[in-house]
């Protein structure tokens, strides 16, 4: 919890297929398969709440799309983050 234990994750982007190696938490993960009442980036904060994930990561954790395929897939979107 908290972000406390992380470890290095490997997720292949489903579009790309390109490897993406981060650390994570996978006690928040769990818990966020777990109980969908709030997003994986909600459960994945440290002890002050601030999430310690970036948009990237959760985008690869929720959807297995690494952000230059999500960029490509919804060019929109990325006008919300600039
Ligand atoms: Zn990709």
């Amino acid at each position: 919890m908290y972000g406390e234990k992380k470890q290095q994750v490997t997720i292949n982007c489903g579009v790309c297929n390109e490897p993406h190696t981060f650390f994570v938490d996978r006690e928040d993960v769990s818990n966020a398969i777990a109980d969908k009442s709030k997003p994986l980036r909600d459960w994945c904060v440290d002890r002050e709440g601030k999430t310690y994930l970036t948009p990237e990561q959760c985008e690869l954790l929720c959807t297995a799309t690494c952000w230059n395929c999500w960029k490509v897939l919804c060019p929109d979107d990325d006008k919300a983050y600039n």
